[in-house]
């Protein structure tokens, strides 16, 4: 692989991007392509939930590259013509237009889709929240006479509350869990949280499961739980996770479980690497599959594929992390804590809405969770750090 001449990126997005970044700084000076499916240069995610959708930042402030970075990166930019097909062997990938593109290596990083609900897409009214054109249709129907019902209690559909109710419309989040991010984060922090939403003004209608979607005349009008509620809706949000984009990948011989299934090395096949959201490599620290959708793995891995890509033999073994932000207040998650760690304070105090618990199993540290005490919660990652590396020497 040292004697690389042209590699092929297929998702123009964090990792895509990332990747073709790390190949040039990493001195790759071979023929670069990207291909994407959408029309639009590289532009980030995680402003889509919050200031793109509250309007506080226009479309081309999510640009993740500035017009003269880009051209500096001498790369060939293949928009709005999504990959259909691989061929392993050749390393051939055809696109929706009918090229048939070959390069020596290639690099997956088709992100993930949205999930959607049974009837939803029949329906106007009725959202979800991925991409660039995703946020401007539902910030344009985010009138504060609007009845929004979120469905979704993760991440995101959190945020969208948060952003939906800062712009006055009525919000209702909807979903199985006690309370938003329950599964993640754990009763105190969840608990919290759910607080916060409610202080704001959000209705919360959690604890039950979404039955279907109601409408009329083609157009949504409510959101019937499990229990026979309908709640009124003019608006909903479908947030409700997301699946890896490897339906390209289907008869490419490529191992798909939830992704494309890499080894340590990132690697899916000779040749073919993943990253970003789509990838499910084996961590070499936890000696376990994983795959991450969050902004920082974007990057980091990219680092890892281009340096593999030309010729070094490194594992990815990162500190998963994510932030969000909710109304006032800035989450920041690094490991892989669950809702039935032991959660101890460690600093600031819950009642001051400062504060950062370290999450433990067994006596060892699974994570570390941050409630807007940023700096403090970053020393702290060392301690996942370590955990991870004790983890690594087990497993040798
Ligand atoms: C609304 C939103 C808010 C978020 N907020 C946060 C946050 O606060 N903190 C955080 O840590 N993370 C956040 N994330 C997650 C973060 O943005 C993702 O983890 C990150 O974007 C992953 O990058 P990626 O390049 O792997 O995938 P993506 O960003 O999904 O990019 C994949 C690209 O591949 C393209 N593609 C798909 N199929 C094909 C095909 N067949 N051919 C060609 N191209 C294709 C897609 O169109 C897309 O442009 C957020 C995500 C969303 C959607």
């Amino acid at each position: 692989m040292s004697a690389l001449s042209s590699v092929l990126v297929i998702g123009a997005s964090a990792a895509g991007l990332s990747t073709a970044d790390a190949l040039r700084r990493q001195g790759f000076r071979g023929k670069l392509t990207l291909v994407g499916a959408e029309p639009h240069l590289p532009y980030d995610r995680p402003p889509l939930s919050k200031q793109v959708l509250a309007g506080t930042w226009e479309p081309d402030r999510t640009r993740l590259r500035s017009e003269t970075a880009l051209s500096a990166l001498d790369a060939e930019f293949l928009l709005g013509d999504p990959a259909v097909a691989l061929d392993v062997t050749d390393r051939v990938v055809h696109t929706a237009s009918g090229r048939a593109l070959r390069a020596d290596a290639l690099v997956i990083a088709t992100g993930a889709e949205p999930r959607r609900l049974p009837g939803g897409d029949d329906l106007a009214g009725v959202h979800v929240l991925r991409t660039l054109d995703d946020a401007l249709t539902l910030r344009a129907s985010l009138t504060p006479s609007r009845r929004v019902v979120v469905v979704g209690e993760g991440v995101l559909g959190a945020e969208v509350c948060a952003t939906a109710r800062t712009l006055g419309a009525t919000v209702t989040m909807v979903g199985p869990q006690p309370a938003p991010l329950a599964s993640q984060l754990g009763p105190l922090v969840s608990g919290l949280l759910a607080d916060l939403h409610v202080r704001h003004g959000v209705e919360l209608a959690l604890g039950h499961a979404v039955d279907g979607l109601v409408g009329e005349e083609g157009r949504v009008t409510g959101v019937r739980l499990d229990d026979g509620r309908v709640l009124p809706a003019d608006v909903v949000v479908v947030a409700v996770g997301a699946t890896p984009a490897t339906a390209w990948l289907r008869d490419s011989g490529l191992a798909i479980d939830d992704g494309v299934v890499c080894d340590s090395r990132c690697r899916a096949a000779e040749g073919v690497y993943a990253v970003g959201d789509v990838a499910r490599w084996r961590h070499p620290a936890l000696d376990t599959p994983l795959r991450l959708e969050n902004r920082t793995n974007a990057t980091e891995q990219a680092q890892v594929v281009a340096a593999n890509l030309l010729g070094e033999d490194r594992g990815y073994a990162p500190v998963p992390y994510y932030w969000t932000d909710q109304f006032d207040t800035k989450i920041q998650v690094f490991g892989l804590p669950s809702a039935t760690d032991e959660a101890t304070v460690v600093d600031g105090d819950p009642a001051d809405r400062r504060f950062v618990v370290r999450c433990t199993r067994a006596g060892t540290v699974t994570g570390v969770i941050g409630w807007r005490m940023p700096k403090q919660t970053r020393l702290r990652r060392a301690e996942v750090a370590d955990a991870l590396s004790a983890a690594a020497l087990r497993s040798v």
